[in-house]
C-alpha cells in the first residue's frame, strides 16, 4: 500500500490519503508487530535464495560454456537493477520517525509509512521484503548486479527520498518498488503505478511506462492476479504524489502486488510459492525490457 501524509498548509493540518484504498488512516499506526504465526509462516527466504543464486551463477558462467551459452544464461550480465521493498518491519514501532516530513517533489510527504496487513495479520512489509528477496536470488542467478534500499525487515526507514537517492546513485539500469495494497475486502487485482513528469525524472517518464507495460504482461502471464478491480485502469495508473516516482532518475515504476485485506488475495500474497512466482514475473519483465526478449509464457 502506499498511502501519503498530505500537507495542507494553508490549513495547519495533517490528513492521511491513501489512494485506491477506503482504509485511509486505519492501518497506519496501530498495528502491532506481526502474530509469531504470521513470521513463522513469512520465513525470511534469504539464506536460501542466495545460496541458489550463488549456484546458478557458478554453473553458468563454467569454463564449459560458450560466451553465446554464456550470454543466454546471464541475460542481465553488466546491469544494474534496483529493487525497494516498501515500508520496514520496524516502522510499527517508530512512528516519530516515519512521519517526519520530507520533500516528494511536488509537496510534503511523510518520511514512510507502516504499509498495510491481511486480515490475519500477515504484513506488506515482510511481504514486500520476501519477494525483494527472491527477486535479488532470481536477478544475480541472471548475471545483474543488485542494489536493495533495505536489507532485513526488523529496521526502521529508510525514508522514501533516501530510497530514491540509493537507486539514483547505484546508476541502476531500471528499478522496481515492491508493495501490497490496503483497498477495500471486495477488491482484488495488481495494479502497476507509474511516474508523472516532475523535473527530475523527466527522462525516464517513457521508459518507465514502457517498463511498467512488462510488468503488467509478465503478471498476466505468470500469475493468477487479476488487474485491480478496484484502483486504475488495465492495471495501471498513473501517480504524481509518490517520492519514490517523483525524485526517480531511472525507468522505475511501483506496483501494488495484490489486496491484502481481499481474502482471495491474501491467499495468494502470503503464499511462499506465490511470492517466488512474483520474482520470476518481474525478473522476466526486466529481462524484456533490458534486453528486448519477449516475456515466456510462465
Ligand atoms: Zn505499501
Amino acid at each position: 500500500m502506499h498511502q501519503t501524509r498530505r500537507f495542507a498548509a494553508a490549513l495547519g493540518t495533517v490528513a492521511l490519503v491513501c489512494a485506491g484504498c477506503t482504509t485511509a488512516g486505519t492501518v497506519g499506526l496501530q498495528a502491532a508487530s506481526p502474530s509469531t504465526a504470521a513470521v513463522s509462516a513469512s520465513a525470511d527466504p534469504s539464506a536460501a535464495s542466495s545460496q541458489s543464486g550463488s549456484a546458478s551463477r557458478a554453473g553458468a558462467t563454467s569454463p564449459a560454456a560458450s560466451p553465446a551459452q554464456a550470454a543466454a544464461a546471464l541475460p542481465l550480465a553488466g546491469k544494474t537493477v534496483g529493487i525497494d521493498p516498501g515500508h520496514d518491519g520496524g516502522n510499527f514501532n517508530d512512528p516519530a520517525f516515519i512521519n517526519t516530513l520530507i520533500w516528494n517533489g511536488r509537496a510534503p510527504e511523510t518520511c514512510d509509512t507502516t504499509g498495510t496487513q491481511t486480515a490475519g495479520g500477515y504484513t506488506e512489509a515482510q511481504f514486500n521484503f520476501n519477494v525483494a528477496t527472491y527477486l535479488r536470488a532470481d536477478l544475480l542467478a541472471a548475471g545483474a548486479r543488485v542494489v536493495m534500499t533495505r536489507h532485513s525487515n526488523q529496521g526502521v526507514g529508510p525514508c522514501v527520498t533516501t530510497r530514491a537517492q540509493i537507486i539514483n546513485r547505484a546508476r541502476a539500469d531500471v528499478a522496481i518498488d515492491i508493495h501490497a495494497d490496503g483497498g477495500p475486502a471486495y477488491g482484488r487485482g495488481f495494479t502497476v503505478l507509474e511516474p508523472v513528469a516532475d523535473g527530475p525524472n523527466n527522462k525516464v517518464i517513457r521508459a518507465s511506462i514502457g517498463f511498467g507495460n512488462d510488468v503488467r504482461a509478465a503478471m498476466l502471464a505468470y500469475t493468477s492476479m487479476p488487474e485491480s478491480t478496484y484502483y486504475g485502469f488495465g492495471g495501471v495508473i498513473e501517480r504524481d504524489d509518490l517520492a519514490g516516482l517523483n525524485l526517480t532518475t531511472v525507468p522505475k515504476i511501483l506496483i501494488e502486488c495484490g489486496n491484502m485485506p481481499s481474502a482471495t488475495d491474501a491467499a495468494l500474497l502470503t503464499s511462499p510459492a506465490f511470492q517466488r512466482l512474483l520474482a520470476r514475473a518481474f525478473t522476466a519483465a526486466i529481462v524484456a525490457f533490458l534486453t528486448g526478449r519477449p516475456i515466456p509464457k510462465g
